[in-house]
C-alpha cells in the first residue's frame, strides 16, 4: 500500500509505503542521518576533551596520573601556583 504525504521538513511530497515509518523525503532522511552523525561526532569530541581536561594538570597541563590527591595539579608546585594566580 503506498500513500502520499509531505516530508516533514521541507513538505516536498513524497510516497510512503505500509511499512516505511519515515516521513522525510530521501534528501531529507540523508541529511537528518548526517546531522545525527555530526551531533553525536561533536558530542564525542567534546566528551574526550573534558575527560582530557580532566587528567591534566590545570597548570602546566602535563598528564595526570588518575587519582591522585593533588587533583587538577601534576604536582604542589603546581597547585601552589594556581593558588598564587588567584
Ligand atoms: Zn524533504
Ligand atoms: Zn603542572
Amino acid at each position: 500500500m503506498v500513500f502520499w504525504t509531505l516530508c516533514s521538513d521541507c513538505s516536498s511530497p513524497i510516497s510512503r509505503t505500509g511499512n516505511d515509518r519515515s516521513w522525510r523525503c530521501i534528501r531529507c532522511q540523508r541529511q537528518a542521518r548526517l546531522n545525527r552523525l555530526r551531533a553525536l561526532n561533536e558530542q564525542r569530541k567534546s566528551e574526550a576533551a573534558l575527560a582530557r581536561a580532566a587528567f591534566t594538570c590545570l597548570v602546566c597541563g602535563k598528564p595526570l596520573a588518575a587519582a591522585r590527591s593533588t587533583r587538577g595539579f601534576c604536582s604542589d608546585a603546581c597547585r601552589q601556583a594556581a593558588h598564587r594566580a588567584v
